[in-house]
This record gives C-alpha cells, sequence and structure tokens, in this order.
C-alpha cells in the first residue's frame, strides 16, 4: 500500500551558523562540527525562507551555534517577516547588543528565547566555559526593554539539577513569562559527556516537585515547562513529533534534515537545499521519508500497541546506543537494548565518573572527529 502523503513542515528550522563563543558541555551540534566551516550565503539562506513558506511552515527559528555571529540575520529575519513567519531567535545572548536588537525588532522578529546554563554566575559560566553570566542578565533587560515575551531556556543536568529552586526564582525576578527546564538529551556533546550529566532518579523527582509548588504559587504569571528524561522513564518519546512531520531542519552548510542531529545516521542520504528544493527534500528525499509512519519497525515496534502513540521514539539514540538506526529506541523498557540504558542510569545512581568534562570547543572538536 502506497503510504499517504504527509502534510507540511510546520517549523523551518535554520541553523545558520555553528560558530558560538561558548563552549557548553551539553552542546546540540555535531560532535564533529569545527570540520563543517561552510556556511550558506545570504542568498541562499533568502531562497530556503522563501521554499520554506512555499512549501507551508508558517514558524521559523533561527539558531546555531549562535545566529547573532552572522552579520546578515537582521536580512533574514526581515525577508522571514516580511513571508509572514512568526520568527523566532534562539540565542545564548552573546551579541544581543541594544543596537541590533532594535535592528531585529524593527526587522519584525517576534520573539527571542533566551538560554542560561544555571542561576550562579559561578556555574553558569563553568558550565559555557565563558563569562556570559553577568551579559545574560543585561540581555534579559534588552528582551523585556524591547516588549518581547521573556523566554528561558536552562537545559538540566546532574551538575545544575539541585539549583532548579533558585534558576525558577531567577527566571521570575528577569521577569520571565515562559521557562523551559529541559532535561539533557543525551546526543552529540551530551552523550560524549553522559557520565557525568546524567542524574540520579532521587534528583529529577525533587526538581519535578520544586518545580510543581513553583507552578502552584505562581499560577498563569509564568508558565514553566519542565520537559522529562526518557533514560529514567521506560518510555520512548515521539522524537521530533514524528520523522518527516512538523519539524524541516537546514545546517549551516545547507543539509535538509528531519532533526538537528539526524546527520549522524549511517548510509542515509540528506539532501542539500543548494542541489534540491526544500519541496523536494521534504518529499521525496529518501533522508525524509526512511523513517516516516511505521512502515520500517522491525520488532518489538512493527507489532507494539503504542507503535502510533511514540512511533519507536528517536532514531539517533537507537543509533548510539545500539548501534541500529532501526531498532527500538532503546530508552523504551521491551527494547533487546534497554540493559544499556538501565546501565547508564545505574552508573549515575552510584555516583562514580572518573572521566572531565569535555567542552565544546574547536580542538577538542577534532580530536573526536579522528
Ligand atoms: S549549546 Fe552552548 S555551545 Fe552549543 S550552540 Fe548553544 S550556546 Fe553554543
Ligand atoms: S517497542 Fe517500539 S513502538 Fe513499542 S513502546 Fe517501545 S519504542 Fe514504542
Amino acid at each position: 500500500m502506497t503510504p499517504p502523503r504527509p502534510g507540511p513542515p510546520l517549523w523551518l528550522l535554520a541553523e545558520i551558523t555553528y560558530r558560538c563563543p561558548l563552549h557548553c558541555v551539553f552542546c546540540y551540534n555535531p560532535v564533529d562540527y569545527a570540520a563543517r566551516p561552510d556556511e550558506l550565503s545570504t542568498a541562499d539562506w533568502l531562497r530556503v525562507l522563501r521554499e520554506g513558506r512555499a512549501l507551508g511552515a508558517v514558524q521559523c527559528g533561527f539558531s546555531g551555534g549562535e545566529p547573532l555571529l552572522r552579520e546578515d540575520l537582521e536580512e533574514l529575519v526581515a525577508e522571514a517577516h516580511r513571508l509572514g513567519y512568526y520568527t523566532n531567535l534562539l540565542t545564548s545572548g552573546v551579541g544581543l547588543t541594544p543596537e541590533r536588537a532594535a535592528a531585529l525588532k524593527a526587522a519584525g522578529l517576534d520573539h527571542v528565547q533566551l538560554s542560561f546554563q544555571d542561576s550562579t554566575r559561578e556555574s553558569n559560566d563553568f558550565l559555557s566555559h565563558t563569562r556570559t553570566f553577568d551579559l545574560k542578565r543585561r540581555v534579559a533587560e534588552t528582551i523585556r526593554a524591547n516588549g518581547w515575551p521573556m523566554v528561558m531556556n536552562v537545559v538540566l543536568h546532574r551538575l545544575n539539577i539541585a539549583h532548579v529552586d533558585r534558576i525558577i526564582e531567577m527566571a521570575h525576578e528577569l521577569g520571565a513569562e515562559y521557562v523551559e527546564l529541559a532535561n539533557t538529551q543525551y546526543y552529540s556533546w551530551a552523550f560524549v559527556n553522559r557520565a557525568q550529566l546524567l542524574p540520579t532518579r532521587e534528583q529529577l523527582r525533587r526538581a519535578e516537585a520544586v518545580t510543581d509548588a513553583w507552578r502552584a504559587k505562581l499560577g498563569d504569571s509564568m508558565r514553566l515547562f519542565f520537559v522529562a528524561p526518557d533514560y529514567h522513564e521506560g518510555r520512548a518519546k515521539k522524537c521530533v513529533n514524528g520523522w518527516g512531520s512538523m519539524f524541516l531542519t537546514v545546517t549551516p552548510e545547507g543539509l535538509a534534515l528531519p532533526c538537528h542531529t539526524a546527520r549522524m545516521l549511517p548510509g542515509l542520504a540528506f539532501p542539500n537545499v543548494r542541489e534540491m528544493s526544500l519541496a523536494s527534500a521534504w518529499y521525496e528525499s529518501e533522508g525524509f521519508n526512511r523513517y516516516r509512519g511505521t512502515a520500517w519497525m522491525k520488532e518489538p515496534c512493527a507489532s507494539c500497541e503504542h507503535q502510533a502513540e511514540d512511533l519507536g521514539g528517536c532514531r539517533c539514540q537507537a543509533w548510539l546506543i545500539a548501534q541500529d538506526a532501526e531498532a527500538a529506541d532503546p530508552v523504551c523498557r521491551k527494547s533487546p537494548h534497554h540493559e544499556r540504558v538501565l546501565a547508564a542510569v545505574a552508573q549515575a545512581e552510584a555516583g562514580v565518573v572518573e572521566q572531565p568534562l569535555v567542552f565544546r570547543g574547536p580542538a577538542e572538536s577534532r580530536r573526536l572527529a579522528g
């Protein structure tokens, strides 16, 4: 039976550069990013924006790396705004001076998401290996002064999860309206540092209880999203809301991907927007079609009653943990590889971690790419 034609993407995620002044230990950029210095030109990105809108995308996120390192960001935002996208900037804050904020506002930017690494200068600056905590607090004021909704994102892990109370308090002081407390997803640099970053069950339970208490206290004045981790749950998640169903990511050098880490999967060809239109990439390319729907599944997913709920989980996680991109996501307790996830959680519970943290940076990237 021919599978039904997929609908259009809702989100276009423009990863406009992998360059970044920060060195986060959980960075989601590819570990070998330093070997990929090539970036699409302004003209290429303007075409990608037009093609994405014609395809049906209504939200456009500018991310990186640090997207503010591209000097054409204002021009790209202006075009995205003119095309009718709802535009988002996902930033560390570095480079968001009052002057650039005013220019981005004038270009029509709708939304800024500011990331913090923790609630204290010492920890924020340690985890990003930069002195950026004070700058981020000033940027939060700039965001509010420009009338953008104040949206904060903090990636949670073993080294900061005990500070959730103070993190939420800080967000409240800064006037945040939305706070995403996103437990680390273990891909890319976070996978390299997994033994140091994976929290214990008790740490997670406490962090969730603290978040619930703040929700009860603040009501609707600040919305708190606690994004649960999958390693501890025994259940897979519908990754990117379904492969090739909602998100279309374009990498700095122009690869069109169903999610920002999918390039790691072996034997899967993803098109470059320099050579193929976004519409052809979305509807016709092997990369987008391979894991759409459920027909690709093998056991235990193939006969599982949950297959429509989670679509077998994350392909990148299956590859990273089981070295089999078609396997059930190993976080699922029905997966034949689930004991590898249990072993990682057991190691976190034991607290035995002897290797040093690896901070994202070009020298480490070249070393790990080997
Ligand atoms: S996670 Fe950190 S290092 Fe990676 S792109 Fe974001 S701010 Fe830069
Ligand atoms: S076996 Fe596959 S489809 Fe079933 S719950 Fe696990 S990951 Fe989901």
